[in-house]
């Protein structure tokens, strides 16, 4: 692996300030379950993606850990662990779309140290990107290895350029729920929406979110739901270990005899950001959800345009919107 420095701030504008010293050659590191056992230390780099130079650990900084949930929501600091979420009896009473998500990702091990923020911001798995042999559109070079090569598991939806699927199965809960994050850089603070925190291919390729190289993000903030809000959360893996999702499922939603109301669903592990299907949400709005469901969940199709090898996928996303919404009703 390559050498760093590792720095120690104690407060987020310490943190800030040496992140805006280095630019895009020092990261914030969390648990570091990503960015040290995987992207330095398998090389992950090329010409826009340079191995840093230092670390910036966020674990020094005190307040950027911990759970609070009262009558507007839960905030959650961005350096608490998953493990940590799913224990929290608050969050699997109140929103327990987010602690299933959570407990979904990874093993114990692994959801012992790694936090939230470093779950939301984690870098793609795509086979070529991880590969140091090969340097694609994402890390600066001229060239996605997934057109041609194994794509079984890339992009059905959204993929330009690069076919990457977002790795993060609480990201998808979070949009779903339609949090917000709180982000510090040199400018001061600003809340984004999930909504508009991840960026395709086309916006920027060399990145998966708004964040800036010198920017951190300090706690999520998730509304609370209206009474009565569904939430229901589905993952397929390819193996039955700990894995990642070839298609998830995360929807809240409310309904009144069985007619969909208002909600939102969002899907992970076909789009290169989590994807929130509004063709679906939209059919559904106002209707009987056991009759429109299949209908519903039929737009995916039109939004779809697989690759070589993941057309499966299609079939896939499409019978578990169906099931997992019919299976909230019950
Ligand atoms: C074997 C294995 C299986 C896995 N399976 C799954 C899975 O099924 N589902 C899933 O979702 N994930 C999965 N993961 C990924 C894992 O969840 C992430 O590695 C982990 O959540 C990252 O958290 P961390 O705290 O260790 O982040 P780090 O590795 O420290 O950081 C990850 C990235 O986020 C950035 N970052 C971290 N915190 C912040 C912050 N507060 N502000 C700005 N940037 C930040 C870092 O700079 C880095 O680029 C798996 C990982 C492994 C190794
Ligand atoms: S899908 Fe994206 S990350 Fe993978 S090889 Fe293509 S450009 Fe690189």
């Amino acid at each position: 692996m390559k050498s760093f420095e590792l720095y120690e701030p104690k407060t987020v504008k310490e943190a800030v300030d040496t992140l805006s010293k280095f630019g895009n050659k020092a990261r914030p590191l969390a648990g570091g379950s990503d960015l040290v056992s995987g992207v330095m230390k398998d090389w992950v780099e090329g010409k826009g993606m340079p191995l840093p130079d230092a670390l910036v650990d966020l674990d020094t900084i005190p307040g950027l850990k911990g759970i609070k949930v009262d009558a507007q929501g839960a905030t959650i600091g961005a350096m608490t662990t998953l493990s940590d979420i799913i224990e929290s009896k608050e969050l699997t009473e109140r929103f327990p779309l987010l602690t299933q998500s959570a407990h979904s990702v990874a093993s114990q091990l692994i959801r012992n140290f790694a936090t939230l923020g470093g779950n939301i911001n984690q870098r793609p798995r795509c086979w070529f990107f991880r590969g140091k042999d090969f340097d694609c559109y994402k890390k600066g070079g001229d060239f996605c290895f997934s057109v041609s090569g194994d794509n079984r598991y890339h992009a059905i939806i959204g993929g330009e350029l690069c076919y990457i699927v977002h790795p993060s199965d609480t990201a998808g809960a979070l949009l779903a729920l339609n949090a917000q994050a709180k982000v510090v850089g040199p400018g001061g603070e600003r809340m984004v929406a999930f909504d508009d925190y991840f960026v395709g291919p086309r916006e920027n390729i060399l990145n998966e979110n708004v964040l800036k190289p010198e920017e951190i993000m300090t706690e999520v903030f998730i509304p609370a739901p209206a009474a009565g809000t569904k939430q229901v959360w589905e993952k397929l893996k390819d193996r039955q270990v700990y894995d990642f999702a070839i298609v998830s499922v995360a929807a809240a939603f409310t309904v009144q005899n069985d007619t969909w109301t208002d909600g939102r669903v969002v899907l992970g592990g076909v789009a290169p950001v989590p994807y929130r299907a509004t063709g679906i949400e939209n059919q559904l709005k106002g209707k009987n959800i056991k009759t429109a469901i299949r209908q519903a969940a039929a737009t995916i199709r039109t939004a779809s345009r697989p690759m070589s090898m993941n057309s499966y996928k299609v079939d896939v996303a499409q019978n578990m919107v169906e099931r997992t919404i019919l299976g909230a009703l019950a």
